[in-house]
């Protein structure tokens, strides 16, 4: 009850409305920061910058940071600001950019937050509470319950009395978990002896919190800059050409002057070194002291090198397109559920053609930015994507199967099935935690062998027993004709 109105309190007392948020996805080569300066300019925007590689400093050419000259003035945040013997980690990210937003908002303008590397930007637009991790927040907050000597005996001791005591006290959680997981066993009981409360009281209460709110940080806009795969492949080859004009070269041998003198040599998967066109030209970079290797040789470890980064880079842009698809438009499907009244609607851009690029991107999405932050994510009047790309986003039925664990009446699973013919590896009963892993269970090969050994088992007793019957009968037999005798 308490908390009940605790909750309600909090609700009335804190709850901000949330702020707007414009995030730009989409491929590596496809137009994404060209869009951004432009919509910045249209909306008042500032750009924060989600690559890690852009947040180290220089090598604007093999980073693909937007030309300074290019940006029109437009302020960019998170980027161009790491040396490069640091290692960048996602909470300092998080950090930084979460400050840059802030900052931005704090002065009325719109962050605008360009998406390279997903899992940065998963972090920043998502607000991801676990289950697992509530139960023990509760936990922390009343710690101050001590233990009786009886309780910390019964959780210290055997899994068998855990088990048998969470029964009794909750029977529906001590259901949810196997009878020989110790651990969560342990914690489920633990949390009663600390709160009072039923643990699957405790669940169910969160699952509805979690089912109230919306995982988005911000009212979030999306957009992805799109571009037909193959027309891509053909841009992105020839970008990498231009980048080789333009002074990559030279970055590429700078950065290999410092790689040169560190000794150890650093890892080319973490840090600077995992930057697309640096690894690819270490044969060539490595060939450059060695005098035995000639001139002609020399110019195809180079050329060998520019193949080898544009197939890296058609093999990222593959990859960030399937992350799109599969795991933020998934991630962003679940704001159906409040009818995408925080935003979470990905809007998809044409940038196949560049001709079209002011028809296309241009125009279109000044105009969703500007319906979105005008009168709410919801006013927002253009379809999602245009007529002939309906089928890139995934649709609504590709979700209307989709089980989340995350709804309320999961609990009916929570149920135990013990096989009357497998054991564990302590010769007990083997127990499946719900439905779905019993039903795994008994069309395994495992069971069905167990069941024809049983089988045999039988077959050989019943032999046996008929046998020592038939003896019977035979003895029977014997006494009738000696008692008829
Ligand atoms: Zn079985």
């Amino acid at each position: 009850m308490i908390r009940t109105y605790l909750k309600y309190i909090k609700n009335l007392v804190m709850t901000e409305p949330k702020k707007n948020i414009i995030s730009i996805v989409g491929t590596t080569g496809v137009g994404k920061s060209q869009f951004s300066i432009d919509l910045a300019q249209a909306i008042n925007g500032e750009i924060i910058n989600a690559d890690s590689m852009q947040v180290y400093k220089k090598l604007d050419n093999i980073t693909n940071k937007h030309p300074i000259k290019e940006r029109a003035g437009i302020p960019h945040h998170v980027m161009d600001h790491v040396n490069w013997d640091e290692k960048y980690f996602i909470h300092r990210f998080s950090k930084e950019a979460n400050d840059a937003i802030k900052d931005i908002h704090s002065r009325g303008k719109i962050p605008i937050v360009i998406g390279g590397t997903h899992y940065y930007l998963q972090n920043l637009l998502f607000n991801n509470k676990t289950i697992e991790g509530a139960p023990s927040d509760k936990n922390e907050q009343a710690n101050e319950i001590q233990l009786t000597e009886e309780q910390v005996s019964i959780l210290d001791g055997p899994v068998d009395r855990i088990f048998e005591t969470l029964k009794t006290i909750d029977p529906v959680i001590s259901e949810k978990f196997h009878p020989q997981d110790r651990r969560k066993l342990r914690r489920a009981l633990e949390i009663f002896y600390r709160t009072g409360e039923k643990p699957s009281t405790i669940y169910h209460e969160q699952k509805i919190e979690e089912l109230e709110e919306s995982s988005l940080r911000y009212n979030t806009l999306l957009f992805w800059v799109f571009s037909d795969p193959e027309v891509l492949k053909d841009r992105l080859d020839k970008r990498v050409d231009t980048m080789m004009e333009s002074g990559a070269r030279s970055e590429i041998e700078e950065l290999y002057e410092v790689y040169e003198k560190q000794d150890p040599k650093p890892d080319c998967g973490s840090g600077i070194w995992q930057v697309i066109g640096f690894k690819e030209f270490l044969p060539w970079l490595d060939s450059k002291g060695d005098e035995s290797v000639n001139d002609k040789t020399r110019k195809l470890l180079f050329e060998n090198g520019i193949e080898r980064m544009k197939i890296r880079t058609r093999q990222y842009a593959k990859y960030q397109v399937k992350w799109i698809r599969k795991l933020l438009s998934v991630e962003l499907q679940k704001e159906a559920r409040f009818n995408f009244k925080y935003g979470g609607k990905l809007y998809l851009l044409d940038a196949t053609d560049l001709t079209k690029w002011q028809e296309n991107v241009g125009k279109i999405g000044m105009e969703i930015a500007r319906q979105f932050l005008a009168n709410g994510p919801s006013a927002v009047t253009i379809p999602q994507a245009p007529e002939h790309l309906q089928d890139i986003i995934p649709k609504e039925d590709f979700f209307s199967n989709f089980k989340s664990n995350k709804t309320l009446g999961s609990e009916s699973n929570w149920k135990h099935y013990e096989c009357s013919v497998c054991k564990d590896k302590d010769g007990k009963p083997l127990v499946a935690v719900g439905e779905a892993s019993w039903k795994i269970h008994i069309e395994s090969r495992r069971h069905s062998r167990s069941v024809s050994a049983g089988d045999k088992k039988r077959k050989h007793e019943e032999l046996i027993k008929q046998y020592s019957k038939r003896k019977e009968l035979s003895k029977t037999e014997k006494d009738d004709y000696t008692e008829s005798k």
